[in-house]
């Protein structure tokens, strides 16, 4: 039995060993070798990262990614706000259930779940719909592995002076993104992600001046974004509640590794490699990829499964994972599919093994004699 499998999933990912040995330590969180050692060197470096040069602060949520999000609309979007919705899979419907439950006025847009949003159907609604404050969107659609046109989007939400929140969860890090030439008020990515840490925070990358209007707004105590900001700015680097201390010691090491690599636009060459790659290998044996290579993003890729009757998932999962490689199941309810990333530490090395495990799992092709 292999125990150490190469996780190509989209977080929690595949870690150096160097971000897991940065976790044999205990931290104490009211010293300042942990708050100004560690903490607010992390949040400087996202900043610096996001490209927020001026005005842009980093505040660190607990949680996993979508307590990030929750924690945005919670505390951001008011009573009086109207959100627009992109919604092309399951983050994003994720967004739509949230303002749902938080009972936020909101508008969606369903694009189905391997189109990108329509720009002028888009202007059309933000034309009609003045009332419309905020707009959300995923960038990269981790259901699919679909990249949503920011540019785009952000120069409509610039024109029309509205407040962008981004959900880069899958993407920051792994793509470039610059907050101040996007005008994105709030972007959002998590520790598992694309910076290749350990699982335990989120965090928001945010125009000061936008959340400092946000003051008293949150109606859940622990996921109030404003409130944690203001603790991490006068504790200097302080959070609220318990911080998951291990998983920031290792966070702090993937950014160093981050840097040690040439930063994100070389992470991005080698995601970029990463997936070309696996998408020609797999198209050699037959598999064909659920999108257009125009929208897809280097993060993850969906394949449909194959038609034969004998395919199962369960059994091509057990036989790559025999080989130490671990895949990741479809999430589109449309077609039948499943994912394989390349984000974390994979390496071209490591594709090119994969291509050969699954060629010789494909055992729904080995033919039967005929005679
Ligand atoms: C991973 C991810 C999230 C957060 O998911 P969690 O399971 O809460 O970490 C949100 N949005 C996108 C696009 C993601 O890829």
């Amino acid at each position: 039995m292999n125990n150490n499998y190469l996780l190509l999933t989209p977080g929690p990912l595949t870690t150096s060993r160097r971000v897991k040995e940065a976790m044999l330590k205990d931290s104490c969180t009211w010293d300042d070798d942990y708050n100004l050692g560690v903490i607010q060197v992390i949040r400087r470096q996202l900043v610096e990262l996001a490209g927020g040069e001026q005005g842009y602060t980093a505040v660190l949520m607990q949680g996993s990614g979508t307590f990030a999000v929750e924690s945005v609309l919670q505390t951001v979007i008011g009573l009086q706000h109207k959100l627009l919705i992109i919604n092309n899979g399951a983050y994003g419907a994720r967004i739509v259930e949230m303002a749902k439950r938080l009972g936020l006025s909101y508008h969606e847009i369903d694009c189905g779940e391997v189109s990108q949003p329509d720009l002028l159907v888009m202007e059309q609604i933000l034309q009609q719909q003045s009332d419309i404050t905020h707009i959300a969107m995923v960038h990269c659609e981790t259901t699919t592995g679909i990249l949503n046109p920011l540019t785009e989007v952000a120069e409509l939400s610039q024109r029309y002076h509205k407040s962008l929140i981004i959900d880069a969860m899958s993407s920051f890090g792994g793509i470039p993104i610059n907050v101040t030439n996007l005008g994105i008020d709030f972007l959002i990515s998590s520790a598992n992600k694309c910076i290749q840490g350990v699982p335990g925070f989120g965090f928001v990358i945010a125009r000061e001046d936008k959340l400092a209007e946000c003051a008293n707004r949150c109606r859940s105590l622990s996921l109030d974004l404003y409130d944690q900001w203001l603790c991490m700015e006068q504790g200097q680097g302080k959070w609220r509640f318990t911080s998951p201390t291990h998983a920031v010691l290792a966070f702090a090491q993937a950014l160093k590794e981050l840097e040690e690599e040439g930063g994100i636009s070389d992470r991005n060459q080698r995601y970029c490699q990463n997936q070309r790659k696996l998408v020609s290998g797999m198209r050699k044996l037959g598999f064909d990829t659920l999108l257009d290579d125009s929208l897809q993003s280097p993060i993850i890729t969906a394949f449909y499964s194959p038609k034969h009757q004998d395919y199962k998932f369960k059994h091509f999962y057990t036989l790559l994972k025999d080989q130490g490689f671990v895949i990741y199941p479809g999430k589109v309810s449309q077609s039948d599919c499943f994912r394989i990333g390349n984000i974390g530490e994979v390496y071209s090395r490591d594709i090119e093994a994969l291509l050969s495990a699954v060629t010789s799992s494909c055992y729904w092709q080995i033919k039967q004699p005929t005679y």
